[in-house]
């Protein structure tokens, strides 16, 4: 049997019949009918050659833009040896990627399990949780955003995505993110793990209080319970740190990784652990596994990723731009208070809130026509996000400032139709 080449030109159509109607149908709605075809730094080019400076970053896949070079040679390098492992002999790029991880994660966090996703690294962490602990209870927040296998959705903070696929996991309380005189309410003996994003990205970019990691990190150790840090989204970088949770210098006994990880080219997840946590596997040392977690391909392909993070300095470079953003954006905000209502974020982690999901699909529609892209938050869509590659030139970002602040102006205009 042959497979037939598709007749139509339009792959929106060929989406809509092989892909997902739904999602095709806001595809056109929205306007994004261009097909990517290419891209290096920040810039995506489409197949008809067209260039877009690319705010959204893969939803924060690419910290070191499209096709870094040095991360292409690791791959081609490794591709030439070995793509998967045989899972029999011993895979060093895992071993020294691990390694590496080890070394740059904070305190103690010192074992790392490999998979492939950023929900498959929250399954991992909270089934160690219950493994490490005997205990069954979760806390998350709401608002949250891990993922949408079963495990991960269950802790997630947003009913639309859950419903449907009830009942979910049981043992999760939820409590208000930033929160902690809420937290230390539901606390109690049979808390297996608090779940937590240093920086809720989903939800809206929402930055909690400078106290606020410290403080769940107390009544985890207080209770006996394990602090997870879900990083798939704020860290190798995002926030001006390598982790975000240096910030507050607290250290969690789970660290789930992702996302930018993998270099832009690979898909890889990671949960690094400190060494209580792994007494698990010393137990029963195949209790959790993935047959394509850590492969010699997407291992070294990070570990090439994480050394140019640190030689080209990625997280002062997202600290120092994203200063300068935030400042720019905050002066936006004060001339057009209506319409742009909030401005938020650290590093090149920003958040710019409108005063509805209308409000802010149109300013997304007015960037696409200045061939700029940028996203909502999957929890809040009245919250555009800006997580461009962090190495975004700076005469690149000065362009993306005057085309959001041009854009904005254009949506001034007709904000108040799309409200009512
Ligand atoms: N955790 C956070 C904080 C995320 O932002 C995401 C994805 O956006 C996930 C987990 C899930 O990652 P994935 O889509 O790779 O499963």
């Amino acid at each position: 049997m042959a497979i037939e080449e598709a007749h139509s030109e339009d792959l929106l159509l060929r989406y809509e019949h092989a892909i997902n109607p739904g999602l095709a149908r806001v595809f056109r709605f929205m306007g994004l009918e261009s097909v990517e075809a290419t891209g290096h730094g920040a810039i995506l080019v489409d197949e008809a050659g067209e260039e877009y400076l690319d705010l959204a970053g893969g939803y924060g896949v690419m910290i070191h833009g499209y096709r870094h070079p040095r991360i292409i040679a690791a791959a081609h390098h490794q591709l030439e040896r070995l793509g998967q492992s045989s899972r029999v002999l011993l895979n060093r790029p895992m071993v020294e990627l691990a390694e590496a991880l080890a070394q740059v994660t904070p305190g103690d966090l010192s074992y790392t399990f490999f998979c492939n996703s950023g929900a498959e690294a929250i399954e991992a962490a909270l089934k160690l949780s219950r493994a490490a602990t005997r205990r069954s209870r979760w806390i998350s927040t709401d608002g949250a955003f891990h993922g949408k296998t079963m495990g991960a959705l269950s802790v997630s903070g947003r009913r639309m995505y859950q419903a449907p696929f009830e009942p979910l996991v049981p043992g999760v309380t939820q409590v208000p993110f930033g929160d902690a005189d809420r937290l230390a309410q539901v606390m109690d003996a049979d808390v297996a793990a608090v779940i937590v994003e240093p920086i809720q990205g989903e939800g809206g970019i929402i930055v909690p209080p400078l106290d606020y990691l410290g403080r769940v990190r107390s009544l985890c150790d207080e209770a006996g319970a394990l602090m997870i840090a879900d990083e798939v989204q704020t860290g190798m970088g995002r926030t001006g740190r390598l982790f975000a949770v240096e910030h507050s210098g607290v250290v969690p006994d789970l660290l789930c990784l992702a996302k930018a990880l993998g270099g832009g080219i690979m898909p890889i997840g990671a949960v690094v652990g400190r060494p209580a946590v792994w007494k698990v596997f010393e137990e029963q040392p195949l209790i959790h596994t993935s047959t394509f977690g850590g492969s010699p391909l997407a291992t070294a392909v990070a570990l090439e990723a994480l050394r140019v993070t640190l030689d080209e300095k990625l997280p002062e470079r997202s600290e120092r731009l994203g200063t300068l953003a935030l400042s720019a954006l905050q002066a936006l905000k004060d001339r057009y208070p209506d319409v742009l209502t909030d401005v938020r974020g650290r590093g090149l982690m920003i958040g710019m809130e409108f005063p509805s999901a209308g409000v802010a699909g149109a300013l997304m529609t007015e960037l696409f026509q200045r061939h700029v892209l940028a996203v909502y938050t999957l929890n809040n869509e009245r919250v555009i996000r800006l997580i461009p590659p962090l190495v975004i030139g700076d005469a690149e970002l000065g362009r993306a400032l005057d085309e959001i602040q041009s854009a904005v102006a254009s949506v001034a205009v007709y904000a108040k139709e799309l409200e009512g």
